[in-house]
């Protein structure tokens, strides 16, 4: 049985993450799969409890930046200014590891991925246990990252001691992890720190072409998350986009129909209020994509649990906000476009 605790719990939490196990619990991005960074053991149980590709690193979460040298080297003025500007949030940075961070933390990659995560409840459990928690999201990987503690115990009854419920994700997108291991600084995956907000402090910031495209066969990626499988819901999703992306939206839906099947679509409320009588999921105004972000992966849960057989999602512009939205919204349509113009 997997307990779903209130924060108040905090010290057994913390008693449970010392002693090597894992703990769920809520951070302002996802809900994170915690475990003791420096117990490779407990780390090793991440992977299995998740069914993660061991060869995907995991990114370790510190209180403050006290705790970051004994993770990682070669920590700049660069490093510094964005960890002053963007910490505590939704930023990952990349920088070469220590010896004292196990190689299955970094999936034996020479870097560590490194953030202090925006939220109370996380902050207490990392200085409650005395321990930096290597932590991924806490879905089954190839899931949709968990927004809510019941998202978690979907995924993860049984599977671990406990959930710590502190109530839905304010941003509900992963960190931007920023490569800063190289002379220029390189985001792998955007996410809740936009690459606009990043440029203002470093100019030179690049994004990786794997952002929005599929990897080619071969093709090395940048940032090992990238190549999995990711945020799929069970059943077959379709991006479309284009001007007439509504029409075709429309035209989509009652094709799926006349053929049987149990369509539904995704869309932002101004497109929404253009399909009824067709069945769909809103996400919020195009006008605000940080709130479309932050209920996608809770709707793509959405369509799993909605008894609908074939989902069609409107594209949204991949930039701001927007870029992490369609980064996540294209995995987990698997790269399938149908573009409208
Ligand atoms: P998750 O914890 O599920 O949000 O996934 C963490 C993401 O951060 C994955 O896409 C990893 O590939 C990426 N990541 C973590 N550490 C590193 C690192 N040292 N180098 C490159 N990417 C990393
Ligand atoms: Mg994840």
């Amino acid at each position: 049985m997997t307990a779903v605790a209130k924060p108040g719990d905090l010290r057994e939490a913390a008693r449970l993450i010392r002693g090597g196990e894992l703990v769920a619990f809520p951070t302002e991005t996802v809900y994170g799969l915690g475990a003791d960074a420096s117990n490779p053991d407990a780390v090793r149980d991440i992977f299995r409890a998740k069914g993660r590709p061991s060869d995907n690193p995991l990114i370790a979460h510190i209180a403050d930046v006290s705790m970051w040298p004994a993770l990682a080297r070669d920590i700049d003025d660069r490093a510094l200014s964005l960890a002053d500007r963007f910490w505590p949030g939704p930023l990952t940075i990349v920088l070469p590891r220590t010896d004292a961070v196990p190689d299955i933390v970094t999936a034996g990659l020479d870097t560590v991925g490194v953030r202090v995560p925006a939220h109370p409840v996380a902050l207490a459990l990392i200085r409650e246990s005395g321990r930096a928690l290597a932590a991924p999201s806490a879905n089954r990987s190839g899931k949709p990252s968990p927004t809510t503690a019941k998202a978690v115990l979907d995924d993860m009854d049984g599977v671990i001691p406990m959930i710590l419920d502190g109530g839905p994700c304010r941003v509900g997108m992963e960190s931007t992890v920023l490569d800063m291991s190289q002379s220029t600084p390189i985001v792998l995956r955007p996410g809740g720190v936009t690459v606009e907000a990043l440029r203002a402090i470093l100019p030179d910031v690049i994004v990786d072409p794997s952002a929005l495209a599929p990897l080619a066969d071969g093709q090395r990626a940048a940032s090992p998350g990238m190549r999995h499988r990711h945020y799929s819901p069970s059943i077959p999703l379709s991006v479309v986009t284009g001007l007439d992306r509504v029409n075709a939206l429309r035209s989509l839906y009652d094709d799926a129909l006349a053929k049987g099947l149990s369509p539904i679509l995704l869309l932002c409320d101004e497109s929404a209020a253009k399909v009824p009588p067709r069945r769909c999921i809103a996400l919020g105004s195009y006008n605000d994509l940080e709130r479309v972000s932050s209920r996608l992966f809770g709707a793509l849960r959405d369509l799993d649990r909605s008894g609908a057989s074939i989902a069609y999602a409107e594209s949204f512009p991949a930039e701001g906000a927007g870029l992490a939205l369609m980064n996540r919204l294209l995995r987990a349509a698997g790269f399938s476009v149908i573009n409208t113009d």
